[in-house]
């Protein structure tokens, strides 16, 4: 079975959990946007995760479970929910909910917490660092990651809205969940836990390599680009970058943080 850092695909998706793939490929969303439609067996609605971009034959692909009960957002990135008031409309006025109220709909934003919708305990955990409005959710079967992990390669923290700080607070979080991980992007993985460190594995070997880059005179995103990942695709050149912007402002506030407080990595 083909893996990740020694984390196992999953090729079997847990009962009453639907993966609607939208056709939208390309070199930031792997495959296409992953929608989850939950519905949960005996529920008289499903719930949708993420509905995609405004594609007509992907939203009517997702309508064709209705009833609906509620559209979750992961966040805010026109890939995952460009297409929802469409989505909404379709399911009669569906709610949307989101932690950032800029893209609800008849409804308010998400919270910390736990919701019940269509009889399945869903908990909200906010999940800051790819961007400031990221949010997993989770059930008894799995993690729903959005694009704080995906199914495969690394997340872009996506500087200025996106910062790492809160993205290492985050996926340190995730380490807690040994579940199933069911991400926006790629294959679903065995092991929320196992991939969340393998993340953060790779996040302070990436800090070790840009901080070694400084040491030896690159000091814009560019430079460190250049050195950090020498053979970027130059389709997906701008999100190294943004995610270069992020390394040197951790390293510049971890630098003015008195030494006590120093993050060991
Ligand atoms: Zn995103």
């Amino acid at each position: 079975m083909p893996c990740m850092r020694g984390v196992a695909l999953v090729d079997r998706l847990p009962d009453g959990v639907t993966l609607v793939r939208a056709p939208n490929p390309g070199p930031m969303t792997l495959d296409g946007t992953n929608t989850w439609v939950l519905r949960p067996s005996g529920a008289t609605a499903a719930v949708v995760i993420d509905p995609g971009p405004d594609d007509a034959g992907h939203l009517a692909a997702i309508a064709a479970h209705q009833p609906v009960s509620t559209i979750l957002i992961t966040h805010g990135h026109h890939d995952h929910v460009e297409g929802a008031a469409r989505l909404s409309a379709l399911l009669g006025g569906a709610p949307v909910r989101a932690a950032d109220p800029a893209h609800c709909v008849g409804a308010p934003p998400l919270t910390a917490g736990t919701l019940v919708l269509a009889g399945l305990e869903i908990e909200v955990l906010p999940t800051p660092g790819h961007t400031r409005d990221s949010v997993c959710f989770r059930t008894a079967d799995a993690v729903f990651s959005g694009d704080t992990i995906l199914g495969r390669g690394t997340a872009v923290v996506a500087h200025p809205d996106g910062d790492l700080s809160s993205y290492l607070d985050s996926l340190t979080r995730l380490t807690a969940y040994e579940s199933l991980l069911l991400p926006g992007h790629g294959p679903a993985l065995g092991d929320c836990a196992a991939v969340a460190r393998a993340y953060l594995a790779h996040r302070r070997d990436r800090l070790a390599q840009v901080k070694a880059a400084m040491v030896a005179g690159a000091d814009t995103p560019g430079a460190l680009v250049d050195a950090v990942y020498p053979d970027i695709d130059p389709a997906i050149r701008f999100a190294a970058e943004a995610s270069a912007r992020a390394q040197l402002d951790y390293l510049r506030r971890e630098s003015q943080k008195p030494p006590e407080q120093l993050d060991p990595l």
